[in-house]
């Protein structure tokens, strides 16, 4: 089973969330990809790296701590860390 680390982007007293690694949402069709790319290597503009969303156990925005979830990636069932650390935004909403 692959391992990824990530760094929470943002965590709320309900919700931790972080940029995933492998895949790309497209902000016209809203599809997901595993891809920005097209098969000569150009760059798709429109395709955003997908934000990713985990309910936050310990229902606080306060401390930074490390927490251990399956990815909800469609292209890759990797374990993610999700590290809360001083570059997590916290939002009280
Ligand atoms: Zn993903």
């Amino acid at each position: 089973m692959n391992k990824i680390n990530v760094v929470a982007d943002k965590i709320t007293p309900r919700k931790i969330f972080y940029t995933c690694p492998f895949c790309f949402t497209s902000t016209s069709n809203h599809y997901t990809y595993d891809t920005n790319k097209t098969k000569g290597g150009r760059i798709i503009k429109n395709r955003l790296p997908t934000i990713h969303h985990h309910g936050n156990e310990r229902q606080t925005i306060e401390g930074n701590w490390e927490t251990e979830r399956t990815s909800h990636c469609q292209f890759n069932r990797a374990h993610v860390y999700i590290k809360i650390n001083e570059e997590t935004k916290r939002e009280c909403i």
